[in-house]
């Protein structure tokens, strides 16, 4: 029932048989790799094999090395671990078992292998190619292979996949697997919360990573603990008793009930003892006399299906791998295949392998400096924040008395996950150096009619990191209400920086009240948009705070429906989505489920295209001799076209469909906004807010500090995080009309999804 591959036979002089092998530790979002690799190099006219058991696969040989058609890797997307098995394979360390490997490959015609693990399944990977012309050597001189079998095999190309839990790997900001992981521990510890505020207990949560912290801080930003430990910036060898105990008690004193400390299995003292988490336990229970428990989560931190982003990147990385093959040369080195923010980069494997290997040794030497520094920049924002929120009594971060200001924030717009972690870090960071923090309660409304003003202490935003909706209030109300009124009370407050987050009517407000300068001079101070929306379409970023959430309420009730009409197996679901009039969330989620046809208000709706669809269905239906047990989803984004309605999608398809059939819909609605906030967006919310509040500081210490790049929307683009002026992004990026940017930035997601569900001739 396979479709025909879009284009079977792009060129033939360069076919390829490609491998892929998961190894090392299982990672969730490995088989959305598996599935990417397989159809992108059927796609592309090569042949896939799959090599079960990790190395033990590629050693062994035989029915361990599988040659994958399109169908074989169906519903792979939801699948958690990795379904083609994975090993630690101690033969593949010998150079006897990689001189076994390399004749089972070229005994299979295999001369390209994706490789998708740890740092030690990389190093592997890159000692097996530059052995390679040795093995291959002996091998003939040994009498295993002919001289004529290694013909065209003189180079082999390697091309990594990073599938690991931990994150550790450098030059990428995320593993495939970590973002997975990371929503475990967060779900798990969320629910630890509730009962260690019921009975005003401690807990200490043992996390996984041996030489890497990034889970465990992580976490603890994520979920609001009170200290975290991780290798890379050990505490003090004869203090961390003292330290801990002062932030803990110091938190207590300020009114919190519960407390949670996140141990990373490799933590250690700065002398490189380790400390445990019964040390830490003992500790409390000690020198504080709290009720301390220890919860140590293990392989629950594994398992699971993959999230959201896991998937997404898997799959884009996946696909890149495939092109990485097909441009690599005998000269090229072999690529790892990673991400920067919110963009595919290739590294060469063997400088991210080596680099990765650096921290553990400036571990090693006690060099703590180094090891931060051989982390993404992220990771040492990241410290900082968790710092600034929860060593409130840290005088070193405080500024002198004149710098001091008063900001303000404001949530305007529908809610979306992390607006509260967003007002959250704001305050604490405000806090920690010594700033006052106020919220505007209900908008701008709020503020113009009955002029609510809060200002925020540490104990009210304790617990916001993880809570959904807004707590401040928010509504779709513009400055435009009453510009009079929200000028005088910016006055009255004497505001010296204003924080918008919020989606479209959140950058629009920046916008009225960039223009209003001109009459009130009290809107003068720096005022910055962190976009937080879950149709993310808006100008200035590629990621909004909420849109994160939504995708994964959006998979796992995708998940769910695929699952129902793969039951009742001849059965398509026209799922319809929201996100306005950007096709973001619909392409985005299309992608992470696998569905068979997205459609988008960019592109919008035609008769041919949907005629192409039901054909495409047809076929596929009747090829499938009852077999094909995955559901079929169909995305329709809710502004995609105002005639072919989501029912009348349904009600064409099950028409043309003739009874072997049949056609339903579905309607997340209001599903889409999600409960608690992912990871993903409570952590880049608190990124983002600290990153707002130092644009403020630093605009604020300028002289024109009401010139027009002083109200600026923060944004994810590319490679890196940028601000740019409200009246340039007005003026030259936005479909105003639309309510979306300009620019389209992931045209090249729809073009692979749609490639990947193998639909023929979508006019993309
Ligand atoms: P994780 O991060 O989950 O631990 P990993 O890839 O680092 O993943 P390892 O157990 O270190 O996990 O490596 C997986 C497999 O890769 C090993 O069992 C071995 O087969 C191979 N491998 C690792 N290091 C080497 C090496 N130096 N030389 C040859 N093969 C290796």
């Amino acid at each position: 029932s396979a479709p025909a591959p879009a284009d079977p036979s792009s060129d033939s002089t360069r076919r390829k048989k490609i491998g892929i092998i998961t190894s090392g530790g299982d990672a969730p979002g490995m088989n959305s790799a598996v599935r990417a690799v397989v159809r992108a190099a059927i796609h592309k006219g090569c042949d896939a094999f799959a090599i079960y058991e990790g190395y033990e696969g590629l050693v062994q040989g035989g029915h361990m090395m599988k040659q994958m058609k399109w169908e074989d890797v169906r519903g792979w997307l939801s699948e958690g671990g990795t379904l083609i098995g994975t090993a630690r394979c101690a033969a593949f360390r010998e150079r006897w078992g990689r001189l076994k490997a390399a004749k089972n490959m070229i005994v299979n015609g295999i001369d390209a292998l994706i490789v998708c693990g740890g740092d030690g399944s990389l190093t592997g990977a890159d000692l097996f190619r530059a052995e390679w012309p040795d093995l291959l050597k002996e091998l003939v001189d040994t009498n295993e292979l002919t001289p004529s079998q290694i013909e065209g095999y003189e180079h082999l190309t390697i091309v990594g996949l990073v599938g690991s839990i931990d994150n550790d790997m450098s030059s990428t900001d995320a593993t495939i697997g970590a973002y997975s992981s990371l929503s475990r521990i967060c779900q798990s510890v969320d629910f630890i919360d509730a009962t260690a505020y019921s009975h005003s207990r401690a807990f200490v949560v043992e996390v996984m990573g041996r030489h890497c912290g990034w889970l465990a801080l992580m976490a603890g930003i994520a979920t609001g603990a009170d200290y975290v430990f991780i290798p890379e910036q050990p505490p003090s060898a004869t203090g961390w008793g003292d330290e801990i105990c002062s932030v803990v008690s110091a938190h207590r004193k300020k009114g919190k009930r519960k407390t949670v400390v996140i141990v990373c299995e490799g933590a250690i003292d700065s002398d490189l003892n380790p400390i445990s988490a019964v040390d830490v336990k003992d500790l409390l229970v000690d020198r504080l006399g709290l009720d301390t428990r220890i919860t140590t989560l293990g392989h629950v931190q594994r398992g699971g299906s993959a999230v959201a982003f896991d998937r997404l990147i898997s799959t884009l990385q996946g696909y890149e791998a495939v092109e990485a093959v097909l441009d690599s040369t005998p000269e090229t080195p072999s690529p790892m295949i990673g991400i920067h923010e919110n963009k595919l980069v290739r590294t060469p494997l063997v400088d991210a392998v080596a680099l990765t290997k650096q921290v553990a040794t400036a571990i090693k030497a006690r060099d703590f400096n180094r090891a931060m520094s051989l982390r993404d920049a992220e990771f040492a924002e990241y410290l900082l924040a968790f710092k600034a929120i929860n060593h409130i009594d840290d005088e070193s971060l405080k500024l002198p008395e004149d710098k001091r200001l008063k900001i303000a924030i404001i949530n305007v717009g529908a809610p979306a996950g992390g607006m509260n972690a967003a007002t959250r870090a704001a305050t604490c960071y405000c806090l920690s150096r010594g700033h006052r923090a106020f919220a505007i309660h209900n908008g701008f409304t709020g503020l113009a009619r009955h002029g609510s003003v809060k200002e925020l202490n540490w104990l009210d935003v304790e617990n916001w990191a993880i809570r959904g909706g807004s707590e401040i209030g928010t509504n779709r109300n513009l400055p435009e209400v009453d510009l009079g009124m929200i000028a005088y009370y910016f006055q009255k407050f004497e505001f010296d920086g204003l924080m918008i987050v919020g989606g479209f009517e959140a950058f629009l407000s920046l916008s009225q009240l960039e223009q209003a300068r001109s009459l009130y001079p009290a809107l003068r101070i720096p005022m910055v948009c962190l976009p937080a929306t879950i149709s993310n379409n808006v100008p200035g970023t590629e990621y909004s705070v909420g849109s994160d959430t939504c995708l994964n309420a959006l998979v796992d009730y995708c998940d769910v429906i695929k699952q129902s009409a793969s039951a009742t197996r001849r059965r398509v679901f026209v799922v319809e989505v929201q996100g306005g009039k950007s096709g973001y969330v619909a392409t985005y989620a299309g992608l992470c489920v696998g569905a068979l046809a997205v459609y988008t208000p960019e592109r919008g709706i035609s008769l041919s295209q949907l005629e192409k669809d039901v054909k495409f269905l047809r076929e596929s239906y009747a090829n499938d001799q009852g077999q094909n047990r995955a559901g079929k989803l169909i995305l329709r984004n809710e502004k995609s076209s105002n005639v072919f309605s989501t029912e009348l999608i349904a009600d064409v398809i099950r028409e043309e469909a003739k009874g072997r059939f049949d056609a339903r819909t579905a309607n997340p609605g209001h599903v889409q906004q999600g409960g608690i906030p992912s990871p993903m967006d409570r952590l880049r919310a608190t990124r983002l807010a600290v990153k707002c509040m130092e644009f403020i500081e630093s605009a604020q210490a300028r002289d024109d500090r009401g010139a027009p790049d002083t109200a600026t929307v923060i944004g994810i683009t590319g490679a890196s995080v940028v601000y740019t002026g409200i009246r340039h992004l007005v003026e030259h990026e936005t479909e105003v009309e639309n309510r979306r940017p300009r620019r389209t930035f992931w045209t090249r997601m729809s073009k692979i999804s749609a490639i990947l569900s193998g639909r023929p001739d979508a006019e993309l």
